[in-house]
């Protein structure tokens, strides 16, 4: 029972203490009744914040105009929120007003779906005023209230709702997907990093395609700031078939895929990255993925036993070795869904594993002791002559020894003439 062995509890026990009413709510509530692992702890209270600040030690004021503070205890965070309503919305995005309310019925009722919308007591009393149970047991999402107007109030909503479809493999209540499907349009007023937020969620799920299916289903794709590239037309089935064969805790290797099945190239996926915005490093990562997947597509190797070794290896030192693993990773995904990889994994493997030199600075020569050794400036023809040097033995062509490496460089500059 994670929530009973949390510090939250004495959280909720000190809040009860002082007079006032604590529960645990919304996702952690959710989680703990689907036995799934319990992520952030929520507590809802009808303690005003600036009373919650003076009960405990620890406390940071997050939100504190809507009504949430930060409590730390036994070294975790847990969010306490005053019970509160919210009234209309002008912008698809925000409440214009902000209520504290008295009674937690109220609060639940602001929030988005009805597995949402529940509240857990310290002695195991439900509140669970609009049948979140009874929807969880029949793998149903459902709004609060009218779907039509709870979208409205705020778009993002609507992601959310595949996305939990797509993460729970639950289905979607007729009212609620139509009601969805009426206000989709309301989608563009939501910030682009609030909804790959939610997609993000999805890509890490147990079935992505599901929820990319219902997204091209309902057309919010055709709605959002910035466009999402899942269309019918045009698509590389196999890369979104394997988009299920990567693991799920690999999300960049199948936003990778997801932008390979539908060819968006290097080029446009570096631009739609920053768009959606994604973290540089992970921005790197996908599109490092991209990239390895053109160069090797592209080359035109030499019908030569060593051709794919050779590009192997050139690919590697060009990218790097966590891209290239991530790329066999990326290769086995195609494979275990009934595609062609494009190399021989086992192969490539061996190839990396045999690799004596992965990168410039294994190299048992640095550009400093080249210069010394050729009694030469450094210029341009450096960075060549070095990843010549890297190159060979890397393919295991010359030893990764100064020595013999100074004797290559020695040659090489003597042949053309440097
Ligand atoms: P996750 O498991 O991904 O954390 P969650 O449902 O807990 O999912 P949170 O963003 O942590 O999502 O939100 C906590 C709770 O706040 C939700 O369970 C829901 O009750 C409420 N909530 C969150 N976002 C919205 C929203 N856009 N509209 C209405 N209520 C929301
Ligand atoms: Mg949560």
């Amino acid at each position: 029972d994670p929530l009973l062995v949390s510090g939250s509890v004495q959280v909720i026990k000190t809040i009860l203490e002082n007079g006032y009413e604590a529960f645990w709510v919304g996702g952690c509530v959710r989680d703990e009744y689907m036995g799934r692992n319990v992520s952030d702890i929520d507590i809802t209270t009808s303690a005003l914040p600036d009373v919650i600040t003076s009960l405990f030690d620890r406390v940071i004021p997050t939100g504190i105009q809507h009504g949430t503070v930060t409590v730390l205890a036994e070294g975790q965070s847990y969010e306490v929120t005053t019970y509160r309503v919210e009234r209309g919305s002008d912008d698809h995005r925000h409440p214009a007003e902000i209520v504290f309310v008295n009674e937690i019925e109220k609060d639940l009722r602001r929030r988005d779906f009805t597995m949402n919308a529940m509240a857990l007591g310290l002695e195991g009393q439900w509140v669970d005023p609009f049948g979140g149970r009874d929807d969880i047991d029949k793998a149903l999402i459902r709004c609060v209230g009218e779907a039509k107007v709870r979208f409205q109030e705020d778009a993002l909503r609507m992601v959310r709702c595949i996305r939990f479809a797509s993460v729970f493999g639950f289905m979607i209540a007729k009212d609620t997907w139509n009601g969805l499907l009426e206000v989709k349009k309301t989608l563009g007023w939501i910030a682009m990093e609030r909804i790959r937020s939610e997609l993000d969620k999805m890509m890490s799920g147990p079935d992505p395609l599901r929820g990319l299916s219902l997204i091209k289903e309902s057309g919010l794709h055709l709605e959002m700031k910035v466009p999402f590239p899942y269309q019918d037309q045009e698509q590389d089935v196999s890369f979104i078939r394997a988009i299920q064969g990567v693991s799920a805790d690999q999300p960049d290797i199948r936003w990778a895929l997801l932008l390979m099945g539908c060819k968006i190239s290097a080029a446009e996926s570096s631009d739609l990255l920053r768009k959606w915005t994604f973290s540089n490093r992970r921005r790197e990562l996908i599109l490092g993925l991209v990239k390895f997947q053109e160069a090797w597509d592209y080359s035109l190797r030499e019908a030569q036993p060593d051709a794919d070794r050779v590009l192997w290896i050139q690919l590697v030192l060009q990218m790097g070795v966590p891209a290239a693993e991530a790329w066999l990773q990326l290769q086995e995904g195609i494979r275990s869904t009934g595609g062609t990889a494009l190399v021989q994994i086992e192969d490539a493997r061996v190839w990396l594993k045999g690799m004596q030199v992965k990168s410039l600075k294994e190299l048992a020569l640095t550009g400093d002791e080249l210069l010394t050794s050729v009694n030469r400036r450094g210029g341009p023809w450096m960075k060549g002559l070095l990843s010549h040097l890297l190159f060979q033995t890397a393919a295991g062509y010359m030893q990764n020894d100064e020595t013999v490496l100074i004797e290559e460089a020695k040659r090489v500059i003597q042949d053309e003439g440097i």
